[in-house]
């Protein structure tokens, strides 16, 4: 059986570029130890490589975000027309699976460990069904990832799972909008996948990879006691490591200690605003500003590099604010954030559904999905013009990312590194400063409905399509509003898969309805 396994990529900055941060998707290894040991797998990150079009799949496993969905749905297609039966999951699929079914023979909502076997049965039964829903989580269930599919793509250390979900409610983040949980895996899971990880890859990757390691978590520290026992476990491998926390464990002094010991050496934290009333609009309290300073300090004299970006909220943050960006950078210590976007209402979030209800609505006419990046404007400003909010993100965004900004970033990180010894937070510091990229092209508008499409393309041939009608239903890029700004009904379907810590299941299947809110 020939399995493809693609987790799609569109670059939100919209140049087509390919994307090599750290923190990358692990869905595909993931998928790969759930299938028979004799399947030939073939796995495609696009934020790597693309797809090699002419490879020919019996089955073929794709995962997006949400903004990617257009993609997603026309790789289903080209696939399809060839041969292949199509399953897509991921938290697009698990929101909104009623939109997703006509496009792909089978949608997976949940979790993979438990859908992606029944998946495989029905399949060689020949009776897929349209919709698997996922068990509760397990988390002996979870097999080590199939880490030799991407030994020979990865420039990056490998990267393991020690903790599934979030305890926190952001009321932007998709992870809420999926419903809430946080789930640990037993300690000696880890470590037996930290071990044959290291052992598949030993002589197949540069040793040094092997003893730096990543934790792909959302939020590895969303359960206190389990992080604090997780370092014990981790102390005696000798090993450095990096992963995604929240501002609770960096402002906790004895903490960030046992983290160093254990071999942490860079954290990305959601730091999001320096404006306390952003902050609370996002109902992200967890993060205290008044505590940012020391806290970013105390990591740095503990070796460990902080990674944040930052978010503007158009309801609630002001020019005055957006222009003093700058120098609250300084003041924390955080000089230059690894990205700046717009606070984005991602479909199904709450704080989509509290937009979608608001009245006159917020949001922009003509807004795609594809412009639920972060990167694209989707709501009008409330304290200024929307020509004036972009002009103000443009502004800040070429001072925060000058080369002397840059500069005086690596100028105060890396001699603190430098004399505690530790290369990787320098390392990656350097890295993350020379690699993030400028401010958006003059050439976007920035504003859903008009700005860039983007470049990348499915070589489609005249047989892909039957009649304009398919073809316009694969091409045309999926609207969230209409031409006067209000969600269209079908965004409102969604629902919060894991409430409760249980799988909620919907049985209905419908097409996306166009008629507004
Ligand atoms: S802390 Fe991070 S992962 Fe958790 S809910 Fe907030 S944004 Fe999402």
């Amino acid at each position: 059986m020939k399995v493809g396994i693609i987790s799609v990529f569109v670059d939100y900055h919209r140049r087509g570029r390919k994307n090599r941060v750290a923190l990358q998707p692990q869905i595909g290894p993931l998928i790969g130890a759930l299938l028979p040991p004799d399947a030939e797998v073939d796995y495609v990150n696009e934020a790597w490589r693309d797809p090699d079009w002419t490879r020919e799949y019996d089955l073929l496993f794709i995962s997006s975000m949400h903004s990617d969905f257009d993609r997603a749905r026309q790789i289903s297609h080209y696939w399809r027309k060839r041969g292949a039966l199509t399953a897509y999951g991921g938290s697009f699929a698990s929101t909104y699976p009623n939109l997703c079914v006509p496009y792909f023979d089978a949608v997976i909502v949940g979790d993979p460990e438990t859908t992606v076997p029944a998946l495989l049965l029905d399949y060689v039964r020949g009776r897929v069904q349209p919709v698997y829903h996922g068990s509760k989580y397990d988390g002996h269930a979870v097999p080590t990832p199939r880490f030799d599919l991407i030994a020979a793509q990865s420039r990056h250390a490998l990267c393991f799972e020690a903790t599934r979900g979030c305890p926190f409610q952001c009321e932007f983040c998709v992870l809420t909008g999926l419903g809430t949980r946080h789930h640990t895996r037993p300690l000696e899971a880890v470590l037996r996948d930290i071990e044959r990880g290291q052992s598949l890859l030993r002589g197949r990757v540069p040793a040094r990879h092997l003893k730096v390691v990543g934790f792909c978590d959302n939020n590895i520290g969303g359960n206190i006691g389990y992080l604090r026992a997780l370092c014990e476990a981790l102390e005696p491998l000798n090993l450095q490591w990096y992963g995604a926390a929240t501002f609770n464990v960096i402002s906790r002094p004895a903490l960030v200690e046992k983290l160093a010991r254990s071999g942490c050496r860079a954290l990305f934290v959601g730091l999001e605003s320096f404006n306390p009333a952003t902050i609370a609009d996002m109902n992200k309290h967890q993060n205290a500003i008044p505590k940012m300073r020391a806290a970013l300090e105390n990591c740095r004299d503990h070796g460990i590099l902080v990674v944040s970006g930052l978010m503007l909220s158009p309801l609630v943050d002001d020019l005055d604010y957006i222009a003093s960006i700058p120098r609250y950078l300084v003041q924390s210590g955080l000089h230059m954030p690894t990205f700046i976007c717009f606070e984005s209402p991602i479909p199904g979030t709450p704080y989509f559904r509290r937009l979608a209800a608001a009245r006159p609505t917020p949001f922009l006419p003509g807004a795609l999905l594809r412009d639920f990046t972060g990167y694209t404007l989707v709501l009008e400003p409330r304290h200024a013009t929307t020509p004036e909010f972009v002009a103000a993100y443009r502004r800040v965004t070429d001072e925060v990312y000058s080369l002397r900004n840059r500069l005086r970033k690596l100028c105060d990180d890396l001699p603190r590194f430098a004399k505690r010894g530790r290369w990787l937070p320098a390392l990656i510091d350097a890295a993350d400063v020379l690699a993030v990229g400028p401010g958006p092209e003059q050439s976007r508008t920035l504003l859903a409905g008009t700005d860039t499409p983007p470049p990348e393309r499915v070589p489609f041939q005249a047989f892909d399509f039957a009649s304009e009608a398919e073809r316009r239903s694969i091409l045309d890029p999926w609207p969230v509003t209409d031409d006067r700004g209000r969600v269209l009904g079908c965004w409102l379907e969604a629902g919060s898969v894991f409430a409760r810590g249980s799988i909620a299941r919907r049985s209905s299947v419908s097409v996306p309805a166009d008629t507004a809110a």
